[in-house]
């Protein structure tokens, strides 16, 4: 190789809830010659805060960054992250991927848990330089399904392994030469679900500047459906100046934050957000002349409401088909109101193998009820299947 330094020259930085998610737990890093991402998952805002923790872990370093350092960074976070879940309740279960890269002297130095992923982009090729740890990735590394069938495989949202799952986390590491004009593509799960290995080097191949590509690629996953949030990182490496603090970086890469929002389209109401609210005290206010009319037309609209509610807003907890199913509705009696609803892709399996499985996997859909649904099996090892109703839902007119 030359004897002049390599360096990254050019970075971008590009995150998006998606069309899907009502919120974005991913969460991203580019600076100098350090990238990361992160994509947490947990219940209410727990997967993000898990996400920042870790991305802190990594902006905390200060000096030559190599594999050793990077790997304490991530087993520090792991432990900040256990420490906050168990001091809240809210957060308990919570957990991130990471995937980071310090480029040093023109080596790139990997560390990654989890199913985000790096890629190097040379010569017009995509190859990967992380394994996913996830149940497909090792399907696929094992020769059982093909990738292909992976991107579709029911549990290809459970991952083996998260920063803040175990006291103990196993940090894959490795190191990879790069040559000018390499180009480092770190990316979220909701990057390569969405789009194939050579759309995503076909966009960056086609592109003016990394900043375009960051943008196509975010574009086409959303194009694809969005069904996740997606992120992606691009470090280009060259033998021009390095990225650094002597110029006002172009992709705002300093911020924490996502700097680039995608519009998005109002989230879909949640099923059952148009029903009644529940009117207790208002009767009281009707004269007594209305009571007779007024009283009856409210105690149906109550039953009727009521009820509706109840069924909509009840989930319960199934094991069907070897994952834990949620279903919606209620049983009364003999009625059987209840009708599969969503599949976690938590494999019975794994909850039933006790706490370590509690990060594993990630819900979509509507949010808060499935979460603490799903978080509830999670804690207990379904030890019985629980019944959640929402805030309000206990008015059912009898
Ligand atoms: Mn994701």
């Amino acid at each position: 190789m030359a004897d002049a330094p390599l360096h990254v020259v050019e970075l971008a930085r590009l995150s998006d809830t998606g069309r899907v998610r009502d919120h974005n737990e991913d969460r991203a890093y580019a600076h100098d010659e350090l990238v990361a991402v992160a994509d947490g998952m947990g219940g209410a805002a727990a997967g993000e805060v898990a996400a920042q923790l870790a991305i802190r872990a990594i902006r905390q370093l200060t000096g030559p960054i190599d594999r050793a350092s990077l790997r304490a960074a991530l087993e520090s976070a792991n432990t900040a992250i256990r420490n906050t879940a168990e001091s809240d309740p809210t957060k308990a279960g919570m957990g991130t991927t990471m995937t980071a890269v310090a480029v040093d002297d023109g080596t790139a130095q990997i560390v990654h848990v989890g199913d985000s992923r790096a890629y190097l982009w040379r010569d017009g090729r995509l190859r990967q330089l992380t394994d996913d740890h996830s149940v497909v990735g090792e399907m696929v590394r094992r020769g059982t399904i093909t990738p292909e069938e992976a991107l579709h495989h029911p549990h290809r949202n459970v991952i083996t392994r998260a920063l803040g799952a175990d006291p103990a986390v196993e940090v894959d590491t490795s190191v990879e030469e790069l040559r000018d004009g390499d180009v480092l593509l770190l990316c979220s799960d909701g990057l390569y679900t969405e789009v194939d290995e050579p759309e995503i080097a076909a966009a960056l191949a086609g592109a003016a500047s990394i900043n375009v590509a960051a943008r196509t690629l975010v574009d086409r996953a959303n194009a694809a459906g969005g069904s996740d949030n997606v992120t992606v990182v691009l470090a280009r490496i060259g033998y021009g100046p390095q990225v650094g603090a002597d110029r006002p970086d172009p992709s705002g890469t300093t911020q924490e934050h996502p700097i680039l929002e995608a519009p998005r389209e109002a989230a879909a109401p949640a099923i059952g957000a148009r029903v009644l609210e529940p009117v207790g005290g208002s009767r009281r206010r009707l004269s007594r002349t209305g009571l007779l009319v007024g009283a009856a037309v409210l105690v149906i609209l109550l039953i009727v409401g009521g009820a509706w509610w109840a069924v909509l807003r009840s989930f319960t907890i199934q094991s069907s088909g070897g994952t834990v199913w949620v279903d919606q509705g209620i049983k009364l009696g003999p009625i059987d109101l209840t009708a599969p609803w969503q599949d976690t892709l938590v494999p019975t399996t794994a909850v039933q193998n006790g706490s370590s499985a509690r990060t594993l996997g990630s819900v979509g859909g509507e949010g808060a009820t499935v979460r603490s649904a799903v978080s509830l099996v999670w804690t207990d090892g379904m030890p019985q299947i629980p019944t959640l109703a929402a805030a309000g839902s206990t008015k059912t007119g009898g």
